[in-house]
């Protein structure tokens, strides 16, 4: 069969079972299309050929038995974040170029037990910090619309390898909007869930307060599926929540669109640098779901302006400090020749970071040191409480809140933004790792060249299925998310 690739994960799932194809003929076709498309994409930073047929081979034994979980046998990327035992774990650094860790992370071992099948590690910006992958020790990763634009980051190798069909599903993690951003550059759907609801055991530490790992796939029902498999507390995670699990599968009609109340933050709508396209999209994909019966609410969202500089600092903050950790003694790079304990630790931190992870932990620093620490970071904590509050005032009056997940489309690689251009680009995301809220992207259309255009939606506490469940019935009259980039199309 050629065409594999072009299956749902439901369709991917029932045709495993029915024995219409094994899970090594899934797995080699997509290790195929891999070997001949992503040179052109730079989508995989480690792919596991070997790994993948023999997980692919129990997989089709677990199959024949009978004892198959939805997944078991459907191939899938893991955004090089993801601890995973006796594979490189590079977080896309120079540091962690020689990285193989002694074990996986609870993400990677709830994949393993429903016997998917890891095709390898895909590229992220370097510890997850960025918005297009160019920060990557490993390159940029191309943007499968258009190779000569970014994919979004930070986990742009995750949303690469699902818009180029070089994978059918992928984990990513979501700091500030790394789910979503990439989701919404590659046409793609990604939901980051509840803070804590999703174990952080294993998942290389960016900003521990923020970071969440979540699903990316075609569409919600794909992210769905995953999302079974992710949910739930894990004993390592002391941040994870106890809350109870939802069937994210069954409760994919669970929410009437007739009658939800959709809060639209008018501050939103009116920001400088929203481009038109994006604009123009959004607003048709709102009038959609009202035409399918949801009310659109006007809500305030008044802390707009401090999400920029509040997320800035205490992400930089919370970094700082985690990144701590890589001193070239006990793993990581380490500089060639220290003259002494002091030459080690600056040679192998100047020459093992890149300029982005540098500049955030020199920020962080600041903010974290004496003199500055009430004035800065702590300032910035009392303001983070405002953000929340804001939405939980506006999860009072509404159900979800819509907004663009990007301001724009996905930039030229090279665009050479300023740093602070690049950050203000993460307008839209940030709130929702501030507060905690989980908060999905759907691809909605395109720009007047051809770069997809993503909405989001967030939602309150625990509402996964919700979002899920709303994003799925848009889907269910709409086909934005099963539109194919050229370069999906070539068969092999
Ligand atoms: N773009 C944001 C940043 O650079 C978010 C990154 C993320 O979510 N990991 O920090």
């Amino acid at each position: 069969m050629t065409d594999l690739h072009r299956l749902t994960i439901k369709e991917l799932s029932n045709g495993l079972k029915q024995g219409d194809f094994s899970s090594r003929e899934l797995t080699q076709h997509y290790l195929n299309r891999i070997a001949k498309i992503d040179p052109q994409v730079n989508s995989y930073v480690t792919v596991t050929p070997e790994l993948a047929l023999v997980q692919a081979d129990a997989a089709d034994v677990a199959l024949h038995a009978g004892n198959a979980h939805p997944l078991t046998g459907i191939p899938l990327a893991h955004k090089d974040i993801f601890c995973t035992q006796g594979i490189r774990t590079s977080a896309g650094s120079k540091m962690l170029d020689n990285f193989i860790s002694p074990y996986d992370a609870t993400v990677v071992t709830k994949i393993k037990q429903a016997n998917m099948v890891t095709l390898g590690k895909v590229n992220m910006d370097e510890f997850a910090m960025g918005s297009t992958t160019e920060s990557s020790f490993y390159g940029a990763t191309k943007n499968p619309w258009n190779l000569n634009h970014v994919p979004g980051g930070s986990s742009g190798g995750s949303s690469a390898v699902i818009a180029a069909d070089l994978a059918p599903l992928a984990t990513g993690t979501d700091t500030g909007g790394s789910i979503r951003q990439p989701a919404s550059f590659c046409g793609l759907t990604g939901l980051k869930p509840t803070y804590g609801r999703v174990s952080r055991f294993g998942m290389i530490a960016f900003a521990s307060s923020l970071d969440q790992a979540g699903p990316m796939g075609r569409s919600a029902e794909d992210c769905a599926y995953l999302m079974n498999v992710l949910a739930g507390h894990d004993d390592n995670d002391s941040t994870s929540a106890q809350h109870p699990v939802d069937d994210y599968i069954s409760n994919l009609n669970q929410t009437s669109i007739q009658g939800l109340r959709i809060g639209i933050p008018k501050q939103y709508f009116n920001v400088d640098g929203l481009h038109i396209d994006v604009k123009n999209r959004v607003e048709d994909a709102l009038k959609q779901l009202e035409s399918m019966g949801a009310i659109l609410v006007e809500v305030d969202l008044n802390m707009v302006e401090s999400y920029v500089p509040t997320y800035y600092l205490i992400a930089p903050a919370e970094a700082s400090s985690n990144l701590s950790r890589y001193d070239g003694v006990r793993f990581g790079y380490r500089c060639e020749n220290p003259q002494d304990l002091n030459d080690l630790y600056k040679r192998s931190r100047s020459e093992g970071f890149g300029e982005e992870v540098k500049r955030r932990i020199l920020i962080g620093t600041y903010a974290l040191s004496a003199g500055y620490y009430d004035a800065y970071y702590v300032k910035a904590q009392k303001v983070r409480r405002l953000i929340q509050e804001d939405f939980l005032n506006a999860f009072t009056q509404v159900d979800v809140i819509a907004a663009p997940s990007a301001p724009t489309t996905a930039y030229k690689i090279g665009a050479a933004l300023d740093p602070v251009e690049m950050y203000l680009g993460d307008l839209y995301t940030l709130a929702a790792n501030l507060s905690g809220h989980p908060a999905i992207n759907a691809p909605v259309g395109f720009d007047q060249h051809g770069l997809p255009v993503g909405l989001q939606l967030i939602g309150n506490y625990w509402s996964e299925s919700q979002l899920l469940s709303v994003v799925h019935q848009y889907q269910q009259t709409t086909d934005w998310h099963s539109q194919r980039a050229e370069i999906a199309k070539e068969n092999v």
